[in-house]
């Protein structure tokens, strides 16, 4: 039995048809980690839809009744890339609440993990590029509007620029002071830009030739160069965690484990190995722990060649987390 829990649900399926998202990956974790012995059945909990009002945090009132009605223009169907249906937007409920929930017993157990989620292209009034919500901003907003955090940092290792997350929490940026760039995390140009944010401090770590064209400023970007390997992608991370921590001492870690930066990902260009994924995994939770930070994870998202890579990789974000945070 794990020493924290589990978020998922069967209907974390989402309704897509044949297409590059593995929509079926969600039960195939689930169905892994259970087979392997990783996990029990005790340690899920099944989440709940988000309710509206959760949702509103974040989402605007004419995008939420164009869901709900189902009456997106065709443009913004297209810019949502997976096909509409009024399945698909209960899934994107439920993942939804899949966060809330896990931010919740994060705060209690000091991580869950959302075995869904990390919709991160999703802005308050469309959606795009496979996200129609924001689960992980919905997720912060009702923590904060429930009293139970103030501050909040999103880490999003997802191969692609968290374009959504960066506008929905650019409130209130400023200047800061240059990312300090050490030799392993500068390959001889700045890749590094940022601006400092209120109450949510939002970190990005991408491939910078990738979608979305126009990356709009998180607190702070680390643009990667095509093809960047396991060591400097993980230096890089560890100097933006440094770095992110010294302007601002979040209450909880929202962590995006996209799977895509991995060398055979379909939709990346980076080249990151198996094993360097997980070590990307435990610098994050072996960070967190050491400053005392509760972390909430999503998977984000993951395109390998074999289904069975991108199963691996979040599984191995299950495994990591299981060693760091202990419980056998
Ligand atoms: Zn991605």
């Amino acid at each position: 039995m794990l020493p924290f829990k589990l978020v998922y649900s069967d209907d974390y399926y989402l309704p897509i048809g044949s297409h590059v998202f593995p929509a079926e990956k969600y039960k195939c974790i689930h169905d892994r980690l259970l087979a392997s012995g990783i996990v029990t059945p005790s340690d899920f909990l099944v989440p709940s839809p988000a309710s509206d009002e959760d949702i509103l945090l974040v989402h605007t009132p004419q995008y939420v009744q164009k869901l709900k009605s189902g009456t997106l223009t065709a443009l913004e169907e297209l810019q949502l890339e997976v096909p509409f249906s009024p399945e698909l937007v209960r899934a994107f409920w439920l993942a939804a609440g899949g966060s809330v929930l896990a931010a919740d017993r994060a705060l209690d157990d000091g991580v869950a993990i959302n075995i869904g989620g990390g919709f991160h292209h999703a802005f308050p009034g469309h959606g795009e590029g496979f996200c129609m919500i924001h689960d992980v901003a919905v997720a912060i907003r009702c923590m904060q509007r429930d009293g139970k955090i103030r501050t909040a940092m999103t880490v999003d290792c997802d191969v692609h620029q968290g374009n959504g997350t960066a506008v929905i929490f650019s409130r209130a940026c400023v200047p800061s002071n240059p990312f300090p760039r050490s030799s392993a995390s500068n390959p001889g140009r700045n890749i590094a830009r940022g601006a400092h944010p209120a109450d949510v401090f939002t970190i990005s770590l991408h491939q910078l030739n990738n979608y979305p064209t126009f990356k709009p400023p998180s607190s702070l970007d680390l643009d990667l160069p095509d093809g960047i390997g396991d060591a400097n992608y993980v230096a890089c991370l560890g100097d933006a965690l440094s770095w992110g921590l010294s302007k601002l001492r979040p209450e909880l870690i929202c962590y995006l484990a996209g799977a895509d930066p991995y060398c055979e990902d379909q939709l990346g260009g980076l080249s990151l190995t198996i094993e360097g994924m997980k070590a990307r995994d435990a610098l994050v939770f072996q960070i967190a722990k050491a400053e005392g930070i509760p972390v909430m994870v999503t998977l984000a998202g993951g395109y390998a060649l074999k289904l069975e890579d991108t199963v691996t990789i979040h599984c191995n974000t299950v495994v990591s987390a299981k060693e760091v945070f202990g419980g056998g």
